[in-house]
């Protein structure tokens, strides 16, 4: 476990004289809140082969990655000349997913142990705005988040999702424009906690001086999670009472 400083209290900095939230907790969603089992990335590879008759190429590493990246080197790596039609492919994954959406459950769809437990006991406390930041294609992702029934306590008007970026680190902006725009309240720095399984979410964290709490519930260790440089590193959510206590909430 690494020593954690203290986190800054965003309480001060919000706006138009309203209490605002203190915190704003950013969670990723495949392999840290829930296993996906293969559901966004089944639609994705159906959109794909249902658009250009062959299917996508194997090897392309997924772990931390927005879909609009993924989809981008699924292009790139059989017919660049398709570049023009990553939006169709979007387009269509969600369309697909939807049209599945029984499935992901059904498939094994789940949630990971202790996450639900851990988003309701930060919603629970009134002064934390809790969101999604993922690389999940909106579409994919809001039917992960509601089948599972996690929606209660996250705001998903404040939510990231890979449809726009290639770069995670990009979708931290995004999010806090979108929760000031949805609560008046700005967010900055160590006031953000971003919770993830990949390096790339410690990267994404960093990039915009947040907190970065890594889970070592995906492909990564505890001890490559905290090599990058993550502030707090758990080996699941299960720790919830030691969360909290480094969160200081
Ligand atoms: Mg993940």
């Amino acid at each position: 476990m690494t020593s954690v400083p203290r986190l800054e209290d965003n309480r001060t900095e919000s706006t138009l004289g309203t209490p605002g939230y203190r915190r704003f907790v950013l969670w990723d969603l495949d392999h840290t809140l829930l296993d996906p089992a293969g559901f966004g990335q089944r639609s994705i590879r159906s959109a794909f082969s249902e658009l250009f008759g062959f299917p996508s190429p194997d090897g392309v590493s997924v772990a931390g990655r927005t879909d609009r990246a993924i989809i981008a080197e699924f292009i790139a790596a059989t017919d660049p000349a398709l570049t023009d039609r990553q939006d169709e492919v979007q387009e269509l994954a969600a369309e697909i997913a939807e049209r599945t959406r029984s499935e992901f459950r059904s498939r094994g769809g789940t949630t990971l142990p202790g996450a639900t437990a851990a988003v309701e006991a930060l919603g629970s406390r009134g002064d934390i705005l809790e969101s999604v930041l993922t690389g999940n294609l909106e579409g994919i992702g809001r039917i992960k988040v509601t089948e599972l029934g996690l929606d209660k306590h996250l705001d998903l008007s404040s939510a990231a999702f890979g449809d726009a970026h290639t770069v995670r680190a990009d979708l931290v902006a995004h999010a806090r424009d979108r929760a000031e725009a949805a609560n008046s309240t700005r967010f900055e720095g160590r006031s953000m906690i971003i919770i993830g399984d990949t390096p790339l979410d410690v990267e994404a964290a960093s990039a915009h001086g947040a907190f970065a709490v890594a889970v070592a519930t995906g492909k990564y260790s505890v001890a490559d999670l905290a090599a990058v440089g993550a502030d707090a590193v758990l080996p699941d959510l299960l720790e919830l009472d030691l969360l909290l206590t480094q969160l200081d909430v």
